[in-house]
């Protein structure tokens, strides 16, 4: 088939490179022309692992290319995906869907054949549906452009893999009659051949079982962290007591990892975008505990600066290491991210902050230049005070203490991330604290 992707950001450019290796033939469509002349040049802006090589693959193969030109996605595609994206409004704690609404109304216009528009941006509910009668008033083709909904489920870090091989297809349609949802099938025939469920719903639903994932996703770690404190004041093991409770087949291990909490592009903005929609629908009051998730998670951050004046007394003049900048590991995604936040936090304390990360160094020297940056974990911890581990990505969870200890000042370690190994550092001499660890 002929698609495009309109939006090519770290979900989009995935979803173009994945579905052009599927077999189609994709026009990835950014408003960032200099960022579409990059994409199609084989540099992808961003670090996501395996993607620069899909990217340059499917190119070379002829089946994949970036523009900036939305007139040009009409003339080319016979289904549009929408991947722009939806930010916390600058304002209020609501999705802000000016970029939804400009691609939409940028392609309408162009759209003179029978098309699907496939949404997969995360959206209050409601959204697809204003944007169908939106695009049909100004499409020259009136209804026969035809809108689904289509949320995408994947992490970053993982996003090949999760979009090739999706634990779900969800399409939400207009009506029953709608071809849109056999367009769907079809187009993703190839990855549908394992078993994966495909579930075609209506609109509302589909918008809502993207949000309502990413809540229940929130509540397991916001959960686990409110746990950890329990544990701190009760001698017990949140590592341990999250182990026993994850046998259990209801519960399951996953996502049960306390810590410095979630960040990102989504989780965050994405429950309080829910938060907001529930107040405008009259249902506020039945998702109040969305509040306190999203309260939990915030607190994260304050008790590891917390923990650090706890361990190194005063903060003005002191040496802190950052371990991480990125918000989770094998990404370069720094939006919201609790390691920045935190470090921009102790900073403020006082101290002398320096950072280091494995990929996501140039973005975090971007948003926040005042702080420093070293080249090396064991460069970021000469002469520190101590020392934060904040991502947990491998290089941080296999460092020796011995190594280390020969650079810093004081054998301090706050383990924000729970991915350390308690006992090597404290035999090491190490004075070590994790969340809600023994
Ligand atoms: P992003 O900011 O990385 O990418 C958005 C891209 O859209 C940018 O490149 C921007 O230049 C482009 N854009 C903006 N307006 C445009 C327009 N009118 N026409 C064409 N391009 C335009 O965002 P993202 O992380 O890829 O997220 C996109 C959406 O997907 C969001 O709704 C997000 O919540 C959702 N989502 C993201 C992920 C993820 O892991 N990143 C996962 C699931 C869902």
């Amino acid at each position: 088939m002929q698609i495009s992707v309109i939006g090519a950001g770290y979900m989009g450019t995935t979803h173009a490179a994945c579905m052009s290796q599927i077999g189609h033939r994709v026009l990835g469509v950014d408003v960032d022309a200099e960022k579409a002349a990059r994409l199609q040049a084989g540099d992808l802006p961003f670090f996501e692992p395996g993607l620069q090589k899909l990217v340059r693959d499917n190119i070379a193969s002829g089946r994949l290319r970036f523009s900036a030109s939305h007139e040009e996605a009409a003339d080319f595609a016979d289904v549009h995906f929408l991947t722009v994206g939806t930010p916390q409004d600058k304002d209020r704690p609501a999705a802000d869907l000016s970029f939804v609404n400009a691609a939409v109304d940028a392609l309408a216009p162009h759209l003179t054949r029978p098309t699907v528009i496939a949404g997969k941006s995360t959206v209050p509910v409601g959204t697809a549906h204003r944007l169908a009668q939106r695009v049909q008033t100004t499409a020259p083709v009136g209804d026969g452009v035809e809108l689904a909904w289509n949320p995408e489920f994947l992490r970053e870090g993982l996003a090949v893999n999760d979009t090739l091989h999706p634990h779900r297809v969800v399409v939400g349609v207009e009506n029953r009659e709608s071809r849109a949802a056999e367009v769907m099938r079809e187009l993703y025939s190839p990855i549908l051949d394992d078993n994966v469920p495909f579930i075609v719903t209506n609109l509302a639903t589909a918008e809502l079982v993207k949000v309502s994932a990413n809540a229940f996703l929130g509540m397991k770690i916001s959960f686990i962290n409110a746990m950890a404190e329990v544990c701190e004041a009760t001698s017990a093991d949140v590592t341990m007591l999250a182990d026993a409770i994850g046998c259990d087949e209801r519960i399951g291990r996953k996502f049960l990892n306390a810590g410095l909490g979630f960040g990102g592009g989504c989780l965050p903005k994405d429950i309080r975008a829910f938060i907001a929609r529930t107040d405008e629908l009259g249902v506020g009051d039945a998702l109040a505990f969305l509040r306190e998730i999203d309260a939990v998670n915030m607190r994260q951050r304050r008790r590891i600066v917390e923990m650090t004046h706890e361990m190194i007394g005063s903060l003005v003049g002191a040496r802190v290491t950052i371990l991480g900048a990125a918000f989770k590991p094998n990404s370069d995604d720094i939006r919201d991210s609790p390691a920045l936040d935190v470090a921009e936090q102790v900073q403020l304390s006082g101290a002398k902050v320096t950072v280091y990360d494995p990929k996501a160094m140039d973005n975090a020297r971007k948003k926040c230049p005042t702080l420093n940056y070293a080249l090396t974990s064991l460069d970021a911890c000469r002469g520190a005070d101590a020392v934060l581990v904040l991502t947990e990505w491998d290089e941080f969870a296999n460092l020796r203490p011995h190594e280390l200890a020969a650079a810093t000042r004081s054998k301090n370690i706050i383990d924000a991330r729970n991915c350390l190994d308690p006992a090597t550092w404290r035999t090491a001499g190490w004075v070590y604290r994790g969340f809600g660890r023994l």
